[in-house]
């Protein structure tokens, strides 16, 4: 018999029997949350490799030495697993091939070669992903590594205490190849990091990411930007010499392969059930393949992005670990959807934290999405209370309704309750101005009165209005020639440094000085970071002036500077769908 969903559900009394594949975040956590609903179902969680359940957002900490505690990493053992959740734990076995006519799942134990098959109510696809690894010349020599899971970590770290590893070359620059980085400097080993786009991480935009290269370098890891690796080759020493598409080398007692991952689906593909993006395996909103009987999560599945409502492939462990459990729920008559992914995510690199939600400009360029972007640089907290720092903000909205696309944000503290504040108001459906508007708490030591989410807020709102009409950094030079740029900084800020051709008069003057300032074109107006142009926008604009306030002010434009690259390029669509791969 079928419920309204189309789930074959079963006659009172008879034993419901799950079978889930993957015992990592997305098969961990469904076959848990399974267990505390169902005392009664039989639940057979089927793992590949030897270890289940355990943490590999810690790996890269573990290797640099900052979790001395490789077990720590461990959060629950087959044995734990089975004594306290009543599970059929089987590590070591691999589910080779679904009969989805007889709804049973055959079975080989590694250890022996015996092949047995598993029948199943429910079957929970949690199979995961693997790194990337392009089919370039060498790359399969002793000394190249990918990080994935236990066994990688171990080998890796063997390699390093066998070779007395000294230098290291990470291949990709996103999160994972960052984390490495810091990991790898910290444990003394000379990192560089090859990367094929213009700027790292990439779902931040390139003004965002590029004091993420600076502190990298600060700290002397070797950022090499838009540049591809060609191949690998072993040097007279025997250490790992890295060939790239521009001609350079770069040598290193270790290579990792931090390129992304892609989703491990032939299980589900050979099964004739529907693949997407990257062949990730399609689900619907309550995590259904398209066998009603046959669930999958975590970074096997594409989701729909709960912003663009577009396809996507987000591996990451939130979505993993939350779609295993709502699997659970929806197995075992809790029937909810699972709201898509919206990316949001975080990363310290030494002394700087970035974190991100939503869509970024170069994804709704490419989406043809119209947006307005503001960059804020206000305090982590009260700006006389010691130990503030800037934190730089990037807001996405709708200009027309206020609606919040996205935000970024960078700084040494106070970045991840601003994202996460922020990604909350989204998720909430709140508009820029509601954001304004947010009752957040406050102590100096803390906040501000208008802490940084209200002033992204507020300052969104200012547009949305028709206060003020802003411009950003790589807007610029569209206006060479055609616009005043007028600096309102003190004389001290203006002699350190100053927007080439811009004409300055101090904030203080610009009252009586007005007069100054030609009349018959637009005025670009920029400070330090933003506010007190804005103040003298609406002084100008009051006066007639056509003004624009420049987004982030002179901050925002030296760290766009500094990464010297256009926003908008080919290739965005692609970078859309993998752009978060860990
Ligand atoms: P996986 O963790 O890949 O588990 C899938 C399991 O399925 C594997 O153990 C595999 O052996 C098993 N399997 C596959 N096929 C079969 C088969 N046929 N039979 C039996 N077993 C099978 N995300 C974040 O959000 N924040 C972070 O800070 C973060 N850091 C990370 C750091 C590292 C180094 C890595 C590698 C990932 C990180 N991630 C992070 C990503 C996060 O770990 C993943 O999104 C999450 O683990 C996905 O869980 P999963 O269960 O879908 O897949």
């Amino acid at each position: 018999m079928s419920d309204a969903a189309g789930v074959e559900t079963h006659q009172r009394g008879a034993r419901l029997k799950i079978v889930v594949i993957g015992g990592v975040a997305g098969g961990a956590n469904f076959a848990t949350r399974a267990r505390r609903l169902s005392e009664a179902a039989e639940i057979v969680l089927i793992e590949r490799g030897p270890y289940v359940s355990f943490a590999n957002c810690g790996m890269p900490y573990h290797i640099g030495g900052e979790i001395p505690s490789r077990d720590d990493l461990l959060l629950q053992t087959p044995e734990s697993l089975a004594q306290t959740f009543g599970l059929d734990v089987r590590i070591s076995h691999d589910a080779i091939r679904i009969d989805r006519h007889h709804k049973e799942v055959w079975i080989r134990n590694l250890a022996t070669g015996e092949t047995t098959a598993e029948q199943y109510d429910h079957l929970v696809l949690a199979t995961g992903a693997v790194p990337v690894r392009p089919a370039l010349p060498g790359i399969d020599l002793p000394g190249i590594f990918a990080l994935r899971d236990m066994v990688d970590m171990d080998r890796i770290n063997q390699w390093l205490a066998r070779t007395d590893g000294r230098s290291a070359v990470i291949v990709g620059g996103g999160f994972v190849g960052l984390e490495l980085a810091e990991q790898l400097q910290r444990r003394g080993i000379a990192t560089t990091i090859i990367h094929s786009d213009d700027h790292l991480l990439t779902p931040f935009d390139v003004e965002m990411a590029a004091p993420i290269a600076t502190e990298l370098e600060k700290h002397g890891v070797r950022v090499v930007l838009d540049d591809a690796v060609a191949g690998f080759a072993h040097d007279p020493q025997g250490r790992i010499r890295v060939t790239t598409k521009q001609g350079r080398r770069h040598i290193g007692d270790i290579a990792i392969l931090c390129m992304g991952v892609r989703p491990v689906s032939d299980l589900a593909a050979n099964a004739g059930l529907a693949t997407g993006l990257r062949h990730a395996v399609v689900v619907n909103e309550f995590l259904q393949t398209s066998d009603p009987n046959i669930w999958a999560v975590g970074d096997c599945v594409q989701l729909q992005h709960r912003v663009s409502g577009r396809d996507v492939y987000i591996p990451l462990a939130g979505p993993a670990n939350r779609g295993g459990r709502l699997i659970a729920d929806n197995i075992l008559g809790r029937r909810r959807p699972f709201r898509g992914p919206m990316g949001t995510t975080i990363i310290r690199v030494f002394g700087l934290t970035a974190a991100c939600t939503g869509l970024y400009e170069r994804a709704l360029i490419e989406l043809d999405i119209p947006y307005q972007a503001v960059h804020l640089h206000p305090s982590s907290h009260a700006k006389y209370f010691p130990g503030s720092h800037p934190v730089a903000i990037k807001l996405l909205f709708d200009p027309l309704h206020g609606t919040i696309f996205g935000a970024q944000a960078v700084g040494q503290v106070g970045v991840d309750k601003r994202i996460d504040v922020i990604a909350t108001a989204m998720a909430g459906g709140l508009t820029v101005e509601e954001l304004g508007d947010l009752d957040l708490c406050y102590a100096p030591p803390f906040g501000s009165a208008k802490d940084a989410v209200n002033m992204a807020g507020l300052a969104a709102s200012n547009i949305v209005d028709g206060l003020v009409e802003a411009i950003s950094w790589h807007e610029l030079p569209a206006f060479a020639g055609e616009a005043t740029i007028l600096d309102v900084r003190r004389q001290s800020e203006w002699d350190a440094g100053a927007i080439p051709d811009a004409m300055h008069i101090p904030l203080a003057e610009l009252r009586v000085r007005m007069s100054e300032i030609p009349r018959n074109r637009p005025v670009i107006v920029y400070c330090h970071s933003g506010q007190r142009s804005y103040v003298a926008c609406r002084l100008l604009a009051q006066h007639g002036y056509p003004c624009r306030n420049l987004s982030g002010a002179y901050v925002t434009w030296s760290a766009g500077q500094s990464s010297q690259v256009a926003v908008a390029q080919p290739g965005a669509a692609e970078l859309l769908e993998f752009s978060l791969a860990r």
